[in-house]
């Protein structure tokens, strides 16, 4: 992205003085638990010096527990209260296991996955953090009156200093969803996502009647003509490859999460109940979406964000934006051409 100068000084902006032609209407979002608290400071205060405290957007954080007082004290004393930090609860109706799942059989194949040694296999609070991150974060009433949204977790590091804004950036771009990582999926946790959301595209064929042919021109909203199938399959979507962008980090527009098509989807992968069955993750479940409704030039790439979450980072490619940014990540060992990256099929599609 072209950027905006930054060579405003933090005394600048604490005299309150700073503005900007345009911000977004955007938050930042971090989902925790209390015991999360240290690692969520750390993330806070490295996007606050690398970006935040030019910018001013405010954070919502949600708890499938009520907040610690100690924990909202400690976060809000951090940054000296000039933040504006929410602290909301998730309603247990939209975290916890539904009761039409099949407790039995959801049982059985956690414990199938514990032997297998599925990273999380075992765990129903991980799979209840990935539907509620699937179909849920952007409903809370406390997102509700924003539109865009960056998603930090504990614990995670920002490399370089960022020099533009990029909500603005992508509302001025029209992008949709931006990412830093992308990577393969452990199959084990999804085994059927690919063949259940070939079965979404036959129950919405047949809501609307069709029999065949242009199903993708008459509903682009459903299909993008110009998706990113290529990205995802290697043989024109009879199988999935696995690719998957690192939710973790995330910059979207939730309009997209909110719109009926992916509602639409969302509740048919719901009702088959494969983040309880399998242990569908909620970065397959958007990369999929993303991938399939929206058309590739609204996903963006943002190769300037140094991004780090344990174990991997990704670090500017251009040493010209790794110098501007001054960033703190070694180039050469960004995950980018790892082997494990998905980079290059994202490549081959652009
Ligand atoms: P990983 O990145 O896939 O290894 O999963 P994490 O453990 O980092 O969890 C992803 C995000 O969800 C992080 O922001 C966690 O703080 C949050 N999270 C995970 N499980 C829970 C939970 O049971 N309760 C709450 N409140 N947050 C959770
Ligand atoms: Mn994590």
């Amino acid at each position: 992205p072209d950027s905006l100068p930054l060579d405003i000084s933090p005394e600048v902006s604490n005299n309150g003085t700073l503005s900007f032609d345009r911000r977004a209407n955007a938050t930042f979002v971090i989902l925790a638990r209390n015991s999360d608290v240290e690692g969520t400071v750390r993330s806070v205060r490295e996007i606050e010096d690398r970006f935040n405290r030019y910018y001013r957007y405010p954070y919502v954080l949600l708890n499938d527990k009520e907040w610690e007082p100690s924990v909202v004290e400690d976060v809000r004393w951090r940054d000296a209260g000039s933040l504006s930090f929410v602290f909301g609860v998730v309603p247990s109706s939209d975290w916890v296991q539904p009761d039409w799942i099949d407790e039995d059989k959801a049982k059985e194949s956690r414990d199938k996955m514990v032997e297998e040694n599925v990273i999380y296999g075992g765990s129903v609070s991980y799979r209840n953090m990935c539907r509620f991150n699937s179909g849920f974060f952007f409903r809370h009433p406390l997102l509700l009156p924003y539109r865009w949204y960056w998603r930090i977790e504990p614990d995670v590091h920002f490399h370089c200093d960022l020099t533009f804004d990029p909500f603005v950036w992508m509302e001025d771009h029209e992008k949709a969803y931006a990412f830093t990582i992308t990577m393969y999926e452990f199959e084990r946790t999804i085994p059927t996502l690919w063949e259940t959301t070939k079965g979404f595209w036959k129950s919405v064929w047949k809501s609307f009647g069709g029999k065949g042919g242009d199903f993708m021109k008459q509903h682009p909203e459903y299909i993008a003509e110009d998706n990113s199938m290529g990205y995802l399959s290697d043989n024109g979507g009879d199988t999935y490859n696995l690719c998957h962008f690192w939710s973790n980090f995330e910059i979207a527009d939730m309009n997209f999460w909110r719109s009926k098509p992916y509602m639409d989807y969302f509740e048919y992968l719901d009702s088959k109940g494969g983040f309880y069955y399998e242990r569908w993750g909620d970065a397959p479940v958007h990369s999929l979406a993303a991938s399939l409704f929206l058309p590739k030039s609204k996903i963006q790439f943002f190769d300037e964000i140094g991004y780090e979450h344990n174990p991997y980072t990704h670090c500017p490619q251009k040493e010209e934006t790794w110098r501007k940014g001054r960033c703190t990540c070694d180039r050469g060992r960004s995950f980018d051409y790892d082997g494990y990256s998905c980079m290059s099929k994202w490549d081959r599609i652009q």
